[in-house]
């Protein structure tokens, strides 16, 4: 989000009173009937001060996009990063302030100009009395603007053409190893709200179809109920993006998570997301899966068709699923064509997207 580098009051007065000073120096200079050149130099410095100051406060608002026209996900990252009414206050304490000097610039101007030669001095610096005030009125809305910037730096890039899975899984289950052996490119890694790590984006492109590939560690990867409301406003906005939930299981259970904690957190999130979901078995080299028949021959048979009986008793009406090892590379190719087959989800955009 491209927030400009915000002043604080002080260094906004002390640009525009230090510009007022240089052209009333220069107006000094001009060849002026000697009664009119102190009230034009007392109006050339309340203009020029206000001029300087008006175009900062404007080129700060134009910069910042109007948060109503952008996608749905960047309102709700805006939201829960620094919120959206917050950062409308602040804009409208600008804006405001931007109507108020307006207003002294032109009051000044005419009172110097009607007024007699000796009062312009006076005049001006009441003038700059009240341009210092209604700046000094706007330092927390500029304080917060400067922390808006600072916080919205580095927000996920995301492509809203390309067909967008979210991949979900516990802790270590090999969701980052998986993205890096799809994905193209090392992941693109940004900011995500309440989450250390970040979130990471990876792209790929299959039949000319854009896929773009979402985790987020430290999000979708616990159960829901230990999550605060803050927490679970960063989980669905994410729901704006999803076409499909790929979530992994360590059928190993190396992880430190029982197969059915895992499925567990599986139907939480199916529950939040209303896109279909996927099942990725993963560590499929150095699972035990087969715990029933303890027949681990049909895994190491290479044919992933394997005997998921054990497995099966805790899929809920969907065959959706995929064995892989995403450390050995084993199933990649089944599951990009997995990916490239996920529909992608039509939802209502905004009117304004071209702008993106
Ligand atoms: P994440 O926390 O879900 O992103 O998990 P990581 O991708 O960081 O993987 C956690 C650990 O599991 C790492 O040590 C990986 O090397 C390992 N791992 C991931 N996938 C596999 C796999 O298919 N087989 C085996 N044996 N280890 C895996």
């Amino acid at each position: 989000m491209m927030i400009p580098t915000i002043p604080t009051p002080d260094e906004l007065l002390d640009k525009g009173f230090r510009r007022g000073k240089k052209a009333a120096d220069l107006a000094r200079t001009s060849k002026i009937p000697r009664h009119l050149k102190s009230k034009r130099i007392e109006e050339t410095r309340v203009i020029t001060a206000c001029q300087v100051i008006k175009d900062r406060i404007k080129m700060i608002l134009d910069r910042v996009p109007n948060i109503e026209t952008l996608p749905e996900f960047y309102q709700d990252y805006i939201d829960i990063t620094v919120g959206v009414d917050d950062m409308k206050k602040a804009l409208g304490a600008l804006n405001w302030s931007y109507g108020i000097i307006t207003q002294l610039e032109k009051d000044y101007s005419s009172r110097i100009r009607r007024s007699s030669p000796e009062k312009a001095s006076t005049l001006q610096k009441q003038a700059y009395g009240r341009i210092a005030s209604v700046v000094n009125k706007i330092k927390k809305d500029l304080d917060f603007l400067d922390f808006a910037k600072a916080n919205l730096r580095n927000m996920p890039t995301i492509d809203f053409e390309a067909t967008t899975i979210v991949i979900a899984g516990f802790p270590n289950v090999g969701k980052s190893t998986l993205l890096r052996q799809i994905t193209d490119a090392t992941p693109e890694v940004a900011n995500y709200p309440f989450t250390t790590k970040g979130i990471q984006i990876g792209h790929l492109e299959r039949n000319w179809k854009k896929i773009q590939i979402i985790d987020t560690p430290g999000l979708l990867d616990r159960p829901i109920l230990d999550m605060n409301e803050i927490e679970l406003n960063a989980m669905v906005a994410l729901e704006h993006l999803a076409d499909a939930i790929f979530f992994i299981i360590d059928v190993s259970e190396t992880c430190g998570f029982s197969i059915e904690s895992q499925f567990n957190l599986s139907y939480e999130i199916k529950r939040i997301f209303d896109v279909p979901m996927v099942y990725l078995f993963n560590k499929i080299d150095i699972a035990d899966v087969n715990k029933d028949t303890n027949d681990k021959s049909k895994f190491e048979s290479d044919e992933s068709e394997s005997d998921i009986s054990y497995l099966s008793s805790y899929l809920e009406e969907t065959d959706d699923y995929l064995f892989i090892s995403a450390y050995e590379g084993k199933g990649i190719e089944d599951i990009i064509s997995k990916l490239s087959s996920v529909r992608k989800i039509e939802r209502n955009k905004n009117e304004d997207m071209e702008f993106y």
